[in-house]
């Protein structure tokens, strides 16, 4: 399979997976610095499919959907979190919840 290079930029996540070379890391280690991996464009990662690296327009897109997952699997996970402290102590930290007490 070719590198896609065209203009055929989607913006449909595509699986990728951990390169190799560095094993996500995005660098590699050597004696005294760490260096970019060049098999990933220091990314970490790699298309799942045919084991390459994205093009770097391409990379970019992938990495801005995945970011933007996370972002709201976070918003999600913290609106659970809140509702569920909410729910079982009863005792009302606030809304906002913003203090934190160990105990
Ligand atoms: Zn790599």
């Amino acid at each position: 399979m070719k590198k896609t290079a065209g203009p055929a930029l989607n913006q449909e996540k595509r699986p990728l997976k951990p390169c190799p070379h560095c094993h996500g890391a995005g660098f590699v280690q050597s004696m005294f610095y760490q260096l970019r991996c060049d098999n990933c464009e220091a990314s970490g990662v790699v298309c799942k499919e045919t084991g390459e690296s994205l093009a770097m327009d391409d990379l970019v897109i992938q990495l801005r959907i995945r970011l933007n997952d996370r972002s709201q699997q976070l918003r999600s996970l913290r609106k659970q979190l809140a509702e569920l402290r909410g729910g079982e102590s009863g005792r009302g930290y606030g809304a906002g919840g913003s203090r934190y007490h160990g105990d």
